[in-house]
């Protein structure tokens, strides 16, 4: 292993120690009753290698449920089966600045359109092009991809933080009925059951490990270094680290962008993705968050790790 690589392993212990004691200031999110109960001082981190080296530190086995980090799947697996074109007919290209479950610019772009597949409104419609005959098979599909990107078959999504989710989604409700009645959800689309694909796909349990290897090949332009093969088409990865870069963050993503220069996306559970293009996957957890919904000790850690490994790729 490089230089790197041993500098990353043996100051792990330390940024982990540094960083941990900011989530005092933050607090797991609270709107998902469910994810109210996460162990506030969580903190874990793997990166991994395309030769299978890997780091783990603190937490690492935690399992946590991947919320808006799924969303960049989601949307690799819509261009999958739609294309580019059909995909964005429906949702935009661009960053809000706005909160991820904002309704202020939803009727700013062509009629309706969400500004990007990253935020709620955006990643609903995207859902909804996802093949499936029912909300069950559409559910599978995406956990079988999650399960290949992850390298593991025992991956599954947690029904009670589904259901919880469900049970208070008023304004996810708000934005998919918004989204039906300007035919980004189309005529046929059942909102109910697009929401309910959508409450599953956001509560597919992970670990820092898990989101590590998913990470790689998307370090790697959608090739599996570990299996060997190209999972991925390359165009699509292109894309997904590029709405990673510029809204993966929520309104954060410019910040993080400056300070840490790699493509992340985090979800509410304090779950993050990264990756340093052409090197490492990494997956973080911290559930405690700040005021944009991302982990206050994993955006840290990031950043810290960031500065000093020279990871920005600007
Ligand atoms: N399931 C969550 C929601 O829709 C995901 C949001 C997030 O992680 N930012 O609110």
């Amino acid at each position: 292993m490089n230089d790197q690589w041993r500098f990353i392993a043996s100051s792990m212990p330390q940024w982990l120690e540094d960083c941990r004691p900011y989530a005092h200031n933050g607090s797991p999110a609270a709107y998902i009753p469910e994810l109210a109960k996460a162990p506030k001082e969580a903190l874990g981190i793997t990166l991994l290698a395309a030769d299978g080296s890997m780091i783990n530190g603190g937490d690492s086995s935690f399992m946590f449920t991947m919320q808006s980090i799924s969303k960049v799947f989601t949307l690799l697996l819509a261009l999958i089966d739609n294309g580019e074109e059909a995909v964005f007919a429906k949702v935009g290209m661009e960053p809000t600045g706005d909160d991820f479950n904002s309704m202020l610019k939803l009727e700013l772009v062509e009629p309706g359109i969400p500004f990007n597949p990253l935020i709620n409104a955006g990643a609903i419609a995207v859902t909804s092009l996802i093949r499936g005959s029912s909300p069950a098979e559409t559910t599978e599909r995406i956990l079988a991809f999650m399960r290949l990107m992850a390298g593991d078959d025992s991956i599954g999504y947690n029904e009670t933080v589904s259901s919880s989710e469900a049970a208070t989604a008023y304004r996810n409700r708000s934005l998919a009925y918004f989204l039906k009645d300007n035919n980004v959800l189309e005529a046929h689309t059942d909102v109910e059951q697009v929401l309910s694909v959508y409450f599953n796909h956001c509560a597919i349990e992970v670990n820092c490990r898990h989101l590590a290897r998913m990470g790689l090949i998307l370090a790697n332009g959608g090739f599996d270094p570990l299996a060997n093969r190209q999972l991925l088409p390359r165009r699509y990865v292109q894309i997904a680290k590029t709405f990673m870069l510029t809204c993966g963050m929520y309104n954060a993503s410019g910040e993080f962008a400056i300070k840490a220069g790699i493509p992340a996306k985090s979800g509410v559970a304090g779950g993050i993705l990264a990756v340093v293009p052409g090197q490492y996957g990494i997956g973080v957890v911290g559930p405690a968050l700040d005021q944009r919904g991302n982990s206050i000790a994993g955006v840290r850690l990031l950043e810290t790790m960031s500065v000093e490994c020279d990871w920005s790729i600007f």
